[in-house]
């Protein structure tokens, strides 16, 4: 898997090459990273890459050509092409099946925007999809860019160690995509509050239905929509339905 970034501020992108799970993955070999500046892509003695919008307002555009010209050399370095990711508060929004299809295509290119955003030329002619993190604004793509290809590697085989597992991780498939059960680690005891017994017990099927049990209720409380979503998919089994609907009875009695 290889990610290409366009961006202004590379040096933003160490956060993942360097660090914690996707740092050692990277150090493993699992994945690359290429940046590109498109300030290294311009002609003129200032290095522009910016100008004021036409019809006026305020901030700047990113200019098309440096953009252009920093994909098509990120282009040419790419053994699998995949798609171009513009960051962009318009676009689809991310989430773990996107994730899932950037691993199994070998990666994307990532375009972070700053300022206003980008010539809508650059968008017309280079670009896929727009991708969001979620409804605000941040002040550029580089964020959005390492959140994507946080959640990438850590899905790349090998990337986790077993007591990392993203297979206990909420929206994934052993979880039937609910979220996640609450997690305590010593001590027993913390000011009164206690680890829940079923955890302590020992018990491996007792504790595996408590973590399905709290999934479902949070599930249920937090993201009903995740919860007809996997009852859709036929990922509930007949023990769920009938927890849920025990559930469903104590909240109306
Ligand atoms: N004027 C734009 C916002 C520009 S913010 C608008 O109102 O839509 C500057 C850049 O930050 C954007 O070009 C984009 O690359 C990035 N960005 C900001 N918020 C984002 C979000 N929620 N998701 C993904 N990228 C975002």
């Amino acid at each position: 898997m290889r990610f290409d970034v366009i961006t202004l501020f590379p040096e933003m992108l160490a956060a993942v090459s360097g660090q914690g799970i996707t740092g050692r993955a990277f150090k493993q070999g699992l994945w690359e990273l290429g940046l590109w500046n498109p300030r290294e892509f311009t002609h003129d003695a200032h290095r522009t890459v910016d100008d004021r919008p036409y019809g006026g307002g305020p901030g700047m555009v990113m200019m098309v050509d440096p953009l252009e010209q920093a994909v098509d050399a990120a282009r040419a370095q790419r053994l699998r092409q995949g798609p171009v990711l513009l960051m962009s508060p318009r676009g689809r929004r991310f989430d773990q099946p996107l994730a899932q299809s950037l691993v199994d295509g070998g990666g994307a290119i990532l375009v972070c925007g700053r300022y206003e955003g980008v010539d809508q030329r650059f968008v017309d002619r280079c670009v896929t999809d727009e991708v969001s993190m979620g409804d605000f604004v941040l002040s550029g793509g580089e964020i959005p860019a390492m959140a994507i290809m946080d959640a990438s590697v850590r899905l790349l085989p090998g990337a986790l160690n077993d007591a990392e597992s993203a297979r206990q991780d909420s929206f994934n498939e052993a979880l039937a995509g609910l979220l996640d059960s609450p997690h305590y680690t010593r001590p027993e005891v913390y000011k009164n509050q206690r680890v829940p017994a079923e955890l302590l017990s020992g018990h491996h099927a007792r504790i595996a239905v408590w973590r399905r049990e709290q999934s479902l209720t949070l599930t249920l409380h937090r993201r009903p929509d995740l919860l007809q979503q996997a009852r859709k998919a036929g990922l509930l089994t007949d023990a769920d339905e009938r927890f849920l609907a025990r559930l469903a009875g104590s909240a109306a009695s």
